[in-house]
């Protein structure tokens, strides 16, 4: 990390180095982009429970953490690369002190992920008045907009999107003289997938897209105050009660007068992204009132009665294969078994594996437990395959530890488009099922069997068709420029 990186005092750990060997290899799994979080509690110690929010949200973005505190004066913040565990110290905790606080967990999408300036929340100014921004979502129109609004004399100091909605709601505030006027203006301008929060001296401002593509949660402190959290998880951890959804199009402000709503811009087609449920969120978060858990569970019960195969017992891959496997093995009658155990810590290390220790890969991340896999005829079910790599490790992997058979059963539908709303998946030409039939993929990676979840199947175990799904059938609920879509995209969108 460029020493320039640091914060003033006390950049301790170089985060980013110690994790390159992990962010350098690129997962197989989509990857989520951020994780926003906010608390109004004037007596309570809100950038201690906005870390511990942090943390029911790391799943969500590790490359990256930050807090803003809102003192009722000023606006004071710690970042840094990173897990939350590592960039908070107790004595960065005990100096942020103040009412309001924001946070956020980082996977990049756009910009560097290793530039302390990229991460979040990012600090900015409305006149005198300090502010910090939080975004989960990517904007599908920010090189168009920095054209457009050239010629009103705003000037964008970089091209991360977040940095080009804070630097509207400065100019809109400021013309406006209102802050929720300059908000629902920066709404009327930005196009994609945003859940925002922002903090100011003494108030929380929480916006989401027309769409609703990014999650976003309302809880409520008892009574000593609100939070707002991507998913319901970060108010369990902080004894908030889930009060609702922000809906989409909506306009949030929590302070002293309450928490007070207004609709920004009108609702269009909710588009929830359904890959929350296959794989993102945690199963423990309920989203649309669906239990996360429960969704994935009858995700893999579905596919056992459209895929059956005679097979001794269901293994999941872990963590986020296990409640489709749970399911598989209900619906299908074949015993579950844990067949897979997680080296939890490795992505945690602060020592980087050698060279012969990163070739073997998956070994890192997953040991089979060999007593149980011996001779038996194996299904595996996982939540989704990407380009295929991870999955032919993995049955190489059962096959090593003496599977008779392994059968692969996936809860998502073949992933075929890429996605454009914050979610880090890799160009069209290298998903695996963009170009290949089941068949093939199932020849190229080894196993004896492949079936998929169909997208019926998905929308039932979901229980609701307002999702987003372009990933699986390209119809993308927001149109995607020419610009935006080049290099990413090989064949033309549907919708
Ligand atoms: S394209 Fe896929 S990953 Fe992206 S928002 Fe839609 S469903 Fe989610």
């Amino acid at each position: 990390m460029n020493p320039s990186d640091c914060l003033s005092d006390g950049c301790g750990v170089d985060a980013a180095t110690e994790d390159d060997w992990i962010f350098n290899d690129r997962p197989e799994h989509p990857e989520e982009a951020c994780g926003v979080f906010g608390v109004y509690a004037p007596d309570e110690d809100v950038a201690r429970l906005t870390y511990f929010g942090l943390h029911a949200l790391q799943h969500r973005g590790q490359e990256s953490a930050g807090i803003a505190v809102g003192d009722g004066e000023t606006v004071t913040m710690t970042k840094n690369l990173g897990l939350v565990s590592r960039v908070f110290t107790e004595s960065d905790l005990t100096t942020l002190t103040g009412e309001v606080a924001i946070g956020h967990t980082r996977y990049s999408t756009t910009g560097s992920s290793t530039s302390w300036e990229n991460a979040q929340p990012m600090l900015s100014s409305i006149g005198r008045q300090p502010i910090a921004l939080a975004h989960n979502g990517n904007l599908v129109n920010t090189s168009e907009l920095r054209d457009e609004l050239k010629s009103k004399g705003i000037r964008f100091r970089s091209t991360t999107d977040s940095e080009v909605i804070a630097t509207l709601v400065d100019h809109f505030t400021q013309e406006h003289n209102k802050m929720r006027g300059g908000i629902q203006e920066t709404m009327r301008y930005i196009r994609g997938a945003y859940a925002v929060v922002l903090v100011t001296d003494d108030a929380i401002y929480a916006f989401r897209d027309p769409h609703g593509i990014r999650p976003l949660v309302l809880g409520k402190l008892e009574d000593k105050g609100w939070a707002v959290s991507s998913e319901t998880c970060g108010l369990d951890i902080i004894g908030a009660e889930f009060i609702r959804d922000v809906e989409p199009g909506e306009l949030l402000k929590i302070s002293a007068d309450g928490v007070e709503t207004m609709q920004a811009v009108p609702a269009e087609k909710k588009s929830l992204c359904v890959f929350e449920f296959i794989y993102f969120a945690r199963p423990d978060s309920v989203m649309n009132d669906c239990s996360l858990y429960e969704a994935r569970r009858r995700m893999g019960a579905a596919v056992a009665l459209s895929s059956p195969v005679e097979a001794d017992i269901v293994i999941g891959v872990p963590d986020s294969g296990i409640p489709g496997a749970v399911g598989y093995a209900q619906g299908s009658g074949i015993p579950f078994s844990e067949g897979l155990v997680k080296n939890r810590y490795v992505g945690r290390t602060f020592i980087a594996p050698t060279q012969s220790l990163r070739e073997q890969g998956i070994r890192l991340k997953l040991n089979p437990l060999r007593h149980v896999i011996k001779d038996k005829r194996v299904i595996v079910v996982d939540d989704s395959i990407v380009r295929g790599n991870t999955s032919r490790k993995l049955v190489q992997l059962l096959r090593d530890a003496g599977a008779a058979e392994v059968h692969m059963r996936i809860t998502s539908p073949p992933v075929k488009w890429p996605c454009f709303f914050g979610i880090d998946t890799d160009t069209q030409e290298q998903l695996i099922a963009s170009a290949h039939s089941v068949q093939e993929i199932s020849d190229s990676i080894g196993a004896d069997s492949l079936a998929y979840l169909s997208i019926d199947d998905l929308v039932a175990s979901v229980g609701s068709t307002e999702h987003c799904l372009a990933c699986f059938d390209g119809d993308y609920p927001i149109d995607i420029p020419e610009k935006v879509r080049k290099g990413k995209l090989a064949l033309e969108p549907r919708g």
